[in-house]
Parts: C-alpha cells; sequence; structure tokens
C-alpha cells in the first residue's frame, strides 16, 4: 500500500514555486499579492486562513488580510471586492467561506474578477473547466489531481466514483477526472445502493463529511482512495474514510490529516502564480 503524502508533496509544489517567483519577482519588480477576506470569528476559517497566510510566506507570496466583524454589511464586503478588483498588486482574492448568515456568498464570488479568481468558484472558472478550457481549478480537486499525478498515478479509463456532489469538491472532482480520462460517477445522499457503485470503483474520492464512512466492504482489492473529509469527532481528527479498516485493501491511499488538505493549500498557492504570471505576462 502507498500512503499518498499530501504533507510532503505540497512541501515540494511549495519548495517549487519559491523558486519560481525568486526568478519572477525581481524581474517584474513585484511579489505576487493574494487578498484574504475573513468575514466574522469562525474558529475553523481562522485555523484555515491562518494556515494559508504561512503557505504564501513561505514561497514569497504578499498576503494582505483583511479582516472583517461579523455584522458587515453586503455592501460593504462588495466594495471592498471591487476596491480589490481594482488594485493592481492584487493577482488572487480569496474569500473565505462559509460568511456569517445574511451575506449572499454567491453574488460576492460572482464578484470576483474572474481573473484573480484563485480558488475557482466562479462561473466563469466553473464553465472553463466544464469547456476543458484552460481557467482556475477549485482548489482540492486540483490537488487531488496533481497528488495522484505526482505519484504516477493515471486516471485514464478507470471508474472513478465520487461521493458527494458539491459546488466546491464532488462536481470540479468528476469533470478533472473526465478530463484526464477516467469514468467518473457522482454519488450523494440519494444514491440507490452506494456501496455496490464503491465496490466496482478503480478510484474513490470520499467528500461527503461523514466520519469513517467508507468501510473496508465498500472497496475494491487494490483500489486508490482519497479522502477529502475532514471531520472533528470526540476521537480527533478524521476523514470521511476508515482508514484503519481500508489501509490493507487498497492499492494507494491518503491519510488525514496529511492527505488533501495540505494539497489544497498548495493549489491555491499555484493558481496564484498562475494569476501573477497572467497579470505580469510571464
Ligand atoms: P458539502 O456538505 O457541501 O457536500 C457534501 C456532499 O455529500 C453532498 O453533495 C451530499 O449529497 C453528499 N452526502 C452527504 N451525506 C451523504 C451520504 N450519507 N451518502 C452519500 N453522499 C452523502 O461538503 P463539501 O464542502 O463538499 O465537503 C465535504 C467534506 O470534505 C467535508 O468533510 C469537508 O470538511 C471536507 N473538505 C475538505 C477539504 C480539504 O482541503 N481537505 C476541502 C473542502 C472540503
Amino acid at each position: 500500500m502507498i500512503l499518498l503524502d499530501g504533507k510532503e508533496t505540497a512541501k515540494t509544489i511549495r519548495e517549487e514555486l519559491k523558486a519560481e517567483v525568486e526568478t519572477l519577482a525581481p524581474k517584474h519588480g513585484r511579489a505576487p499579492g493574494l487578498a484574504v477576506i475573513l468575514v466574522g470569528e469562525d474558529p475553523a476559517s481562522q485555523v484555515y486562513v491562518r494556515n494559508k497566510e504561512k503557505a504564501c510566506e513561505n514561497v514569497g507570496i504578499v498576503s494582505v488580510p483583511h479582516k472583517l466583524p461579523a455584522d458587515t454589511s453586503q455592501e460593504d464586503l462588495e466594495a471592498l471586492i471591487e476596491k480589490l478588483n481594482a488594485d493592481g498588486s492584487v493577482d488572487g482574492i480569496l474569500l473565505q467561506l462559509p460568511l456569517p448568515r445574511g451575506l449572499d456568498s454567491q453574488r460576492c464570488l460572482e464578484l470576483i474578477d474572474p481573473g484573480k479568481d484563485v480558488d475557482g468558484f466562479h462561473p466563469i472558472s466553473v464553465g472553463k473547466l466544464t469547456l476543458g478550457l484552460p481557467g482556475f481549478r477549485s482548489c482540492t480537486p486540483a490537488g487531488v489531481m496533481n497528488l495522484l499525478e505526482r505519484y504516477d498515478i493515471d486516471p485514464s479509463g478507470k471508474k472513478c466514483v465520487i461521493i458527494g456532489r458539491s459546488n466546491i469538491v464532488g462536481k470540479p472532482q468528476a469533470l478533472m477526472m473526465l478530463a484526464k480520462n477516467a469514468t467518473p460517477v457522482i454519488t450523494h445522499s440519494r444514491t440507490k445502493d452506494l456501496a455496490r457503485e464503491c465496490r466496482d470503483a478503480d478510484i474513490i474520492v470520499a467528500a461527503l463529511g461523514r466520519p469513517k464512512f467508507l468501510t473496508a466492504d465498500m472497496v475494491k482489492e487494490g483500489a486508490v482512495v482519497i479522502d477529502v473529509g475532514i471531520n472533528r469527532t470526540d476521537e480527533g481528527l478524521c476523514g470521511d474514510c476508515d482508514f484503519e479498516a481500508v489501509k490493507d485493501k487498497v492499492s494507494a491511499i491518503t491519510p488525514v490529516p496529511g492527505g488533501v488538505g495540505p494539497m489544497t493549500i498548495a493549489q491555491l498557492l499555484v493558481n496564484t502564480v498562475q494569476a501573477y504570471r497572467e497579470h505580469v505576462g510571464a
């Protein structure tokens, strides 16, 4: 069994990006810039934002935090996004979700300049993914594809069962698998006999947010299991897969933590450097 080490792989990606930024920044007179908007005090969001800022610093991306109180109005939030859209030192804009109740996240996401949409959530980015055109890709599924590639796991011709159909993971994951010539199957809470679908899969991407949902009897011998889930339980952090039970049956698997999570952040950095290159013409 191969442990797909997202932590180490993300470190390698950061080192590559750091070297890239060190070459590009002096040539173009500035480093890449990422604006991070955090509204309210959600503890998990604060941790995510801190990790993203640390990762940026690591590779030489200037991350500028914009921390707004939970009672910020839609109007003020939109005004900030407009300001960042117009700011030439900002290559990427990240709006940390979820937003506090009363704020319209979809409206805000659609307001972000598509050229700065490093999270890949804008309808234009999603449309480009659907059409197979270059563009910003949602960080978690793109991080999964990057991890597979770095371990030489080619999805071509494989049946890939994705559990979960969210706009940020499940749906874009299916499109990215399709782009790599896999046969993706999206399953969800209304899928009939989900276990049978999984047993037939060469690759399973579990992204539903239910601790230890994927059990050994649902996994084919030699399958590849990607565990996207992050669940906080009384026993600590755990994924959507029953890792201990499944690990001896599979050919490769991601751990939680240390699997998809670090790859997601690494992909945000990749997207930010991509945006920067487009803005400076590198
Ligand atoms: P979501 O709640 O938006 O979507 C969950 C999906 O799972 C839904 O489509 C739902 O139909 C499906 N689902 C729920 N219960 C199910 C069941 N019993 N059987 C089959 N399908 C079921 O969640 P999300 O934002 O896509 O995130 C999913 C998980 O991935 C969460 O644990 C989240 O914390 C984690 N996540 C991790 C990262 C990372 O960086 N590692 C990034 C994003 C999300």
